[in-house]
């Protein structure tokens, strides 16, 4: 067997081996491909002592925001660089396909450049306070060391919306890939230090949730947690977040509705629908997974849909050619396949896939998959997939449509097609979503917040907003006065 590539953390600006380590599977074949380390409570202690020293250090904190704004630029412009190389190295990784992981890693440069370019636009405030003899500033600090943790999803992009706007408000981070597809995040830890941050400043590591991640959110040093991944994981991380108290914004899973309206561009329908849910091999949080057709369109529609995926060219993910890869671990395979399974017994008629291609059986592969459902009652209309499975259901009426597209526990994404202006901006307002998508899809833009309501999350990445959440204000008091203090048991 050929010897498998070994990664290592990032601690302190030092690129070090870890003493345990666990294998990473080519989900493309299955077989093993590369050790990652698995970080201990020690490593995880270490990491954090390294940011928090670093965040009072000279080399970051005695720097301008201008000047962190232009290492930030840096490294936008290094990323961009090597995103070949990382694409690479992701694409083996995930089994995302290398067409998508190019485009993507190049576009997250933006991100950096954008809170590069931010880092010193966030301003304090004089406040006109109410006592004449005192003059009031609010200053806004840094909140401190940051525990950053991603699913193995679009590592990069993930970690770039923490860390953008992390350190170009002055704070420093920790920052765990996920044990699934951690390549491409820990080799990003060679660009982060190319770009010159001063040691500690950036940190990058790797473990299990039960002890890399638990250790990390439940440090006493830690003073703010990122968090993208699910529901369930997202409870623990709060509850650990108990132990420090520290500020937290989770970043959920995704049901996410698309409206078709009869009056739709039928051509803009289907291609925003297969690239909703069939990107990525339908690991995206924001997968367009539930269509809602108005019943007119709903025959030809589907018989689009289903011809469209059965073109879809399934393969190696490293080939240009292919459209779309394995899932990223078999684990999500078999989930998916039970699922599908429980919705048919359900009353779900599967119109296509709900299988593994034939030739693919190695690797972690199922055919792009479509399911009608008559009413919402099937598990595949109200439990997020994480894989490339379209719920289709019919309606009548545009309030019928609404009231579907609300009924989720999910709120993070959503989708309308409509050439009605004004239907479109009704639907605007009334959906409950942090994204709402009229006659397009799965755009975004560093400029642009993202983010969830309900079980989606809490609090919003991306745009000029988010930098203020990595900031606390101080109020500084000063008394300009020269006469002697007032009687000291009134307060004024
Ligand atoms: P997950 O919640 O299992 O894991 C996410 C991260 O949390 C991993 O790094 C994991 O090691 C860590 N973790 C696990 N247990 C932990 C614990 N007890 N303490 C601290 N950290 C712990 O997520 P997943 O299932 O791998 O990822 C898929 C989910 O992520 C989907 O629900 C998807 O919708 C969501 N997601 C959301 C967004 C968004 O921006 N809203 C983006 C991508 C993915």
């Amino acid at each position: 067997m050929p010897e498998l590539k070994r990664f290592q953390h990032y601690i302190d600006g030092r690129f070090e081996d870890a003493a345990a380590h666990f294998e990473s599977l080519d989900p493309a074949t299955g077989a093993p491909w590369a050790l990652m380390p698995a970080a201990s409570a020690q490593d995880v202690d270490r990491a954090v002592r390294a940011a928090d020293a670093a965040l009072r250090a000279p080399a970051w904190a005695g720097l301008t925001a201008t000047a962190r704004g232009k290492l930030l630029s840096r490294l936008g412009d290094l990323l961009a660089e090597a995103a070949p190389r990382l694409a690479t190295l992701e694409t083996r990784d995930t089994g995302k396909i290398i067409r998508e992981t190019g485009g993507q890693i190049a576009y997250i440069a933006e991100y950096f450049r954008f809170y590069g370019g931010l880092a010193d636009k966030v301003m304090g405030l004089h406040v006109p306070v109410d006592k004449p003899e005192m003059e009031v500033t609010l200053r806004r600090e840094p909140v401190g060391v940051v525990a950053a943790m991603v699913p193995w999803n679009s590592q990069l992009f993930l970690a770039a919306v923490k860390l953008g706007p992390a350190l170009a408000a002055g704070c420093t981070i920790v920052l765990k890939a996920a044990e699934d597809g951690a390549a491409p995040l820990l080799e990003f830890a060679r660009v982060v230090h190319e770009a010159g941050f001063p040691p500690g400043v950036v940190n990058i590591i790797t473990g299990t949730g039960a002890q890399c991640g638990q250790a990390l959110t439940t440090h006493p040093l830690v003073a703010r947690i990122a968090f993208t991944g699910g529901p369930e994981t997202a409870r623990h991380i709060v509850r650990n977040s108990a132990a420090n108290l520290a500020a937290t914004t989770l970043e959920l899973g995704g049901k996410s509705p698309v409206l078709a309206f009869a009056d739709a561009d039928p051509d803009n329908v289907v291609s925003a629908v297969i690239a909703g849910i069939f990107a990525a091999s339908g690991q995206s949080c924001v997968a367009g997974s539930r269509l809602l057709v108005q019943r007119p369109l709903l025959p030809a529609l589907l018989e689009r849909l289903k011809a469209r995926a059965e073109q879809i060219v399934i393969g190696n993910p490293a080939d240009a050619a292919t459209q779309m890869g394995p899932l990223a671990t078999a684990r999500q395979r078999e989930r998916a396949l039970a699922l599908i399974k429980d919705s048919q017994d359900q009353g779900a008629v599967l119109i296509t896939g709900g299988d593994v291609p034939a030739g693919f059986e190695a690797g972690f592969y199922l055919r792009p998959t479509i399911l009608l459902c008559d009413t919402p009652k099937p598990p595949c209309w109200g439990e997020e997939f994480f894989a490339p499975v379209l719920s289709v259901m019919a309606f009548d009426t545009e309030d019928e449509a609404l009231a579907l597209a609300n009924d989720s526990k999910f709120a993070l994404a959503s989708g309308v097609f409509t050439q009605n202006l004004a239907r479109a901006h009704r639907l605007a307002r009334a959906i409950r979503a942090g994204v709402v998508w009229v006659n397009t899809y799965r755009v975004i833009s560093p400029l642009v917040p993202f983010g969830g309501y309900k079980e989606s999350g809490l609090g919003r990445e991306g745009g000029v907003e988010s930098i203020l959440d990595y900031t606390r204000t101080k109020s500084v008091w000063i008394n300009l006065s020269d006469a002697p203090l007032p009687d000291p048991f009134v307060m004024r």
